[in-house]
């Protein structure tokens, strides 16, 4: 399998790791659209939200708590943004689920 964020979990290829558990890796956006931008991803590969079931959403609470934690480190007072893009129209491009943790600054409120 050709997963860049595997290729990150692996250690093969670098990322910025801001946190690790047993089955969630933190690391920061390559491409930072906000001055906080970091990606909160299973270790387990998980190809989108699209792909969640009963069997594996369980690590989904815990990346929702790793965010929390994060916000709070990163000093995110006034607020932060949680976004995971699904698909082609969701404007998905790396086929292993990732959240993306946003802030630093008055976010756009604009969806879509
Ligand atoms: P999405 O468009 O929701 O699939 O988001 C994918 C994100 O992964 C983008 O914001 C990219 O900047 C980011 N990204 C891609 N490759 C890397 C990498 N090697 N290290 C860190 N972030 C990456
Ligand atoms: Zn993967």
């Amino acid at each position: 399998m050709d997963c860049v964020f595997c290729g990150i979990i692996s250690g093969d290829i670098p990322s910025n790791k801001v946190y690790e558990s047993e089955n969630v890796l933190a690391f920061r956006d390559i491409n930072p659209m906000a001055p906080v931008h970091i990606l909160i991803v299973p270790k387990k590969h998980i190809s989108g939200a699209d792909a969640l079931d009963e069997g594996n959403v369980g690590v989904v609470s815990e990346i929702m708590l790793t965010a929390r934690m994060l916000a709070e480190k990163e000093g995110l007072k006034d607020g932060w943004r949680l976004v995971t893009n699904v698909g082609e129209h969701g404007g998905q491009t790396v086929k292993h689920l990732h959240f993306h943790l946003l802030g630093g600054k008055k976010l756009s409120v604009e969806l879509a």
